[in-house]
């Protein structure tokens, strides 16, 4: 009998995916450094729990922001800004966004 280890990086193709793990962070954000914390953020990563395949998240632009959700430019990581309720995040912060248009016609 030979047990082959399933290695996160070499997902197994006959997985059927059924159960997984969910990787979620939340950051407590401010304006300036050392600041009151105003507005916060989920980072959220789910993989298959038997297999390790990463999911990828769909239909978001890529990017960072603090008034939408986004994914990070390999697509693996949600990134949903969040304020307490009935208060908005500050005006005015950075972030950046990532458009991919198609070139071909
Ligand atoms: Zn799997």
């Amino acid at each position: 009998m030979t047990i082959t280890p399933v290695m996160p990086e070499m997902p197994d193709e006959k997985c059927e995916h059924m159960n997984f793990l969910v990787n979620a962070s939340i950051g407590r954000l401010s304006v300036v450094e050392g600041g009151p914390i105003t507005h916060y953020s989920a980072d959220i990563q789910v993989k298959c729990s038997e297999c390790g395949q990463p999911l990828e998240f769909v239909g978001l632009p890529l990017g960072t922001s603090a008034y939408r959700p986004t994914v990070s430019i390999d697509g693996l990581e949600l990134r949903a800004p969040m304020v307490l309720p009935g208060t908005e995040p500050p005006k005015g912060l950075p972030g950046f966004s990532v458009r991919i248009e198609d070139t071909e016609q």
